[in-house]
C-alpha cells in the first residue's frame, strides 16, 4: 500500500468508471469512485437504457396496426404516459441499485458527490469537507447533452435529460438535430401518438452514415409520421399563448408544444480542476489522452465520452478494461476502434458496422462490389404497409472481404451485433454465401445476396 488514501480514485461511476473500479478493486487494490448524481451513469440513467424502454413503449402502437392485418382488434387501445414513466423510473433505480451494490461486492468504496481536482493525486469532495489522496486517478465522467446557448429563446428548449421526465405527453413536439438522438427521440414520440416534426440542417440526417441508409432511413420515419424538414435550423424560438413558435432560417415559422434540442454532447469537464492536475483538453474540448488513455498527467488516465473519441457504452467498458490490464496486469493494451457495430433505435431502427460505401471507396485500392436489397417484411404483408428493410453489403474488390455492412429495418440492431463478428472475422463474400440461410427470416438476405449493383441495375430499381 502507497501513502496515499486509496491506489485509484475514480471520478465518475458510469458504465466506463464502475468497470475499471470493479476491475481494479477485485485485483486487491484500494478503490473508491466518487459519483455526483445516480450510479449507472448516461447510459442506465438518462441514455440508453431509459430510451430503449420509451423505444418499446412506443413501438407498441405500429406492433397494433400490425396486429389488426393479422385479425386482432384492440378496442379503445390507449397509452398512459405517467404509468409508462413509473414504471421506467422503477426499473432505472433497481438497475442503479444493482451497479451500486456490484460496486459495494467488489469492494469498491462509493463516494456520493462531485469530486474535483486540486492537484494530480488529490481530490475534494465538494461541500464535504473531504479531501482524499489517491495514488492513480481515472476520469470517467462522461458528457451532458450542448444546445446553442446564443440562440435567441434557447430557454424554452429541452435536451434528451427532461425528455425523459416529460410531466405529460406533448401533442406536438419539434425536435432540432439529425444525430442518433434526434431520430431516436422522433420515433418514441411520433409512435407515441406526438405531431412530431425533425429539423436537420444538412441535406439528409445521420450525417457519417453510408448515404443508402440516410435517405432510405428519411423515407420510412416519414412513413411512421415523422415531419422531416431538411437545410434548415432555427433563427428564434418564441414563446407565446398558443405555444412555442419557431422561427426558422428559411423563413418558415412552426408552432409547436415542446422544443428539445439534441444538437451533440460535449465532454463532461466543467470545473474538474483539470488545470491543477496538468490534465490538458485536445481541441475540441475532450480530455487529451494517448492509446493506452493516459492524460497528459502521468498518474492520470481518462475513458469513455469524457474523451470524446468513440461515445458508445460498450467502448467505454471496453477502454476501461483495457486501461486496468495496461496499469495493473503487466499488459499494455489499447481498444481497438475498427469495425465497431452501432445501432441507432430510430424506428424502423439501423444497424451498422464497418465502412460506408463512399469511406470503402476512398480506402480500397481496386475499388468496392456493392450489393444492395431492398424488400417488404413478411410481417408487414397483411397490413398494406409500404415500408421496407434495406440490407447492403459493402465488398473490397480486391480481398473479396465484406468491409461494410449496413441494415434498416425491424432487428436490425440485433443482425448487426452477429454480422460484426464476420467483418471483424474479415470473413470474404464467399464466406458468407457458403453459410446456409435460415429461411424464412430477414437476414437470410445477408447470405443470398448474389448481384453486384450496377449503374444499369441500380437505374433499374
Ligand atoms: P450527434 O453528434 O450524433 O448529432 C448531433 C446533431 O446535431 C447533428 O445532426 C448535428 O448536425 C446537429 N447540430 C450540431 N450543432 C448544431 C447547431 N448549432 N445547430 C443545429 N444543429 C446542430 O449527437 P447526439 O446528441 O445525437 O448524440 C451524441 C452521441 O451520443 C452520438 O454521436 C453517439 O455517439 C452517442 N449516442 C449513441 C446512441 C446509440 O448508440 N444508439 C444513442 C444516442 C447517443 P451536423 O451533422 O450537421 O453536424
Amino acid at each position: 500500500m502507497s501513502d496515499y488514501d486509496y491506489d485509484l480514485f475514480v471520478i465518475g461511476a458510469g458504465s466506463g468508471g464502475v468497470r475499471a473500479a470493479r476491475l481494479t478493486a477485485l485485483g486487491g487494490k484500494k478503490v473508491a469512485v466518487a459519483e455526483e448524481f445516480r450510479v449507472g451513469g448516461t447510459c442506465v440513467i438518462r441514455g440508453c437504457v431509459p430510451k430503449k424502454f420509451m423505444v418499446m413503449a412506443s413501438e407498441v402502437s405500429h406492433a397494433l396496426e400490425i396486429a389488426e392485418g393479422y385479425g386482432w382488434s384492440f378496442d379503445n387501445a390507449k397509452f398512459d404516459w405517467p404509468t409508462f414513466l413509473e414504471a421506467k423510473d422503477v426499473e432505472i433505480a433497481r438497475l442503479s441499485g444493482i451497479y451500486a451494490a456490484n460496486l459495494g461486492k467488489a469492494g469498491v468504496e462509493l463516494v456520493h458527490g462531485r469530486a474535483v481536482l486540486k492537484d494530480a493525486h488529490t481530490v475534494e469532495i465538494v461541500g464535504k469537507n473531504r479531501t482524499i489522496t489517491a495514488e492513480k486517478i481515472l476520469i470517467a465522467t462522461g458528457g451532458r447533452p450542448w444546445k446553442p446557448e446564443d440562440l435567441p429563446g434557447i430557454e424554452h428548449a429541452i435536451t434528451s435529460e427532461e425528455a425523459f421526465h416529460l410531466p405529460e405527453l406533448p401533442r406536438r413536439i419539434l425536435i432540432a438535430g439529425g444525430g442518433y438522438i434526434a431520430v431516436e427521440f422522433a420515433g418514441i414520440f411520433a409512435g407515441l401518438g406526438v405531431e412530431t416534426t425533425l429539423i436537420y440542417r444538412g441535406p439528409n440526417i445521420l450525417r457519417g452514415f453510408d448515404d443508402d441508409v440516410r435517405a432510405h432511413l428519411a423515407g420510412e420515419i416519414e412513413k411512421r409520421g415523422v415531419k422531416v424538414v431538411l437545410g434548415c435550423q432555427h433563427k428564434s424560438i418564441e414563446k407565446t399563448a398558443a405555444g412555442l413558435v419557431n422561427h426558422l432560417e428559411n423563413g418558415m415559422t412552426l408552432e409547436t408544444d415542446v422544443v428539445m434540442f439534441a444538437t451533440g454532447r460535449i465532454p463532461y469537464v466543467k470545473d474538474l480542476g483539470l488545470e491543477a492536475a496538468g490534465v490538458e483538453l485536445n481541441d475540441e474540448g475532450a480530455i487529451k489522452v494517448d492509446p493506452y488513455s493516459k492524460t497528459t498527467a502521468d498518474n492520470i488516465w481518462a475513458i469513455g465520452d469524457v474523451t470524446d473519441r468513440m461515445n458508445l457504452t460498450p467502448v467505454a467498458i471496453r477502454e476501461a478494461v483495457a486501461f486496468h490490464q495496461t496499469v495493473y496486469r503487466d499488459s499494455p493494451q489499447h481498444f481497438d476502434y475498427e469495425a465497431v457495430a452501432t445501432a441507432v433505435f430510430s424506428q424502423p431502427p439501423v444497424g451498422v458496422v464497418g465502412l460506408t460505401e463512399a469511406e470503402a471507396r476512398r480506402s480500397c485500392s481496386k475499388g468496392v462490389d456493392v450489393y444492395v436489397t431492398r424488400f417488404r417484411p413478411m410481417k408487414y404483408a397483411f397490413t398494406g404497409s409500404d415500408e421496407r428493410v434495406l440490407m447492403k453489403l459493402v465488398v473490397d474488390a480486391d480481398s473479396q472481404r465484406v468491409v461494410g455492412v449496413h441494415i434498416v429495418g425491424p432487428d436490425s440492431p440485433e443482425m448487426i451485433q452477429l454480422a460484426a463478428i464476420a467483418v471483424k472475422a474479415g470473413l470474404t463474400k464467399a464466406q458468407w454465401d457458403a453459410t446456409c440461410a435460415v429461411h424464412p427470416t430477414m437476414a437470410e438476405e445477408l447470405v443470398t445476396l448474389k448481384e453486384k449493383q450496377t449503374p444499369a441495375n441500380m437505374a433499374a430499381g
